[in-house]
């Protein structure tokens, strides 16, 4: 793909602002953008699929992972480890193909370091209330509710970081929001200049041409 290396998007967003509606949304709209699949030592949700929600690992699987450094970032949320393949996060990139992650805060800013250029997004929910009642509706037991409500109050303290903030208020809003920053980061001068290559040499022919 003319040597594009591809875009690095990271979304962070405390747990129940919506993320995962709106990266499956995305999808349709971005055939292109891959998703990557996090690896996770927390059970299945009702509903979630080996391999395309996550992939559900042992925590003795998840250590091994870490120590042969197979991945890019991880971190602890909730008491249960969520991290990235390294190798498969870096083919895919090489490839030329963008790539959105979700990921927690503390996984952002070690990808970051690594990937200085990647364009980072923080998707808020409307309010502290609203985040309360979407864990509720998903049926998040009380006790799960409280803590991934701590964690929010401390997620959004680290906003500062980001480049791109959305709030989640309506869905489709939101949706076209985070369309309109993918189209913008394509669209940078720097990284469309790969694609522009063979116009750039015809305008300078006919510059010749014309002399
Ligand atoms: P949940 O259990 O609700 O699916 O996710 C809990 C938190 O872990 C969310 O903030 C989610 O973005 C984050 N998370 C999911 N996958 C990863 C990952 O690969 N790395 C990191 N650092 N966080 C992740």
């Amino acid at each position: 793909m003319g040597g594009r290396t591809g875009i690095l998007f990271i979304m962070s967003a405390p747990s129940g602002a919506g993320k995962t509606s709106l990266a499956r949304e995305l999808g349709d709209n971005f055939p292109d953008l891959r998703h990557s699949v996090s690896y996770t030592t927390r059970p299945p949700r009702q509903g979630e699929q080996e391999g395309r929600d996550y992939y559900f690992v042992s925590a003795a699987r998840f250590r091994e992972m870490v120590k042969r450094g197979e991945l890019a970032e991880w971190a602890e949320v909730h008491g249960e480890r969520y991290g990235t393949s390294r190798l498969r996060l870096g083919a895919t990139l090489e490839q030329g193909l963008d790539v959105l992650l979700t990921i927690d805060v503390q996984g952002a800013r070690q990808l970051k370091a690594v990937y200085p250029e990647a364009v980072t997004v923080f998707l808020l929910p409307p309010s502290l209330a609203e985040l309360k009642e979407r864990l509720r509706q998903r049926g998040d037991p009380p006790a799960e509710v409280r803590r991934r409500l701590e964690t929010a109050r401390r997620e959004v303290a680290e906003l500062a970081g980001y480049d791109y903030v959305i709030v989640n208020d309506t869905f489709k809003e939101a949706v076209e929001a985070l369309r309109a920053i993918i189209l913008a980061e394509r669209c940078r001068r720097a990284r469309a200049l790969p694609r522009l290559d063979g116009l750039l040499k015809e305008v300078e022919g006919h510059g010749t041409d014309h002399r």
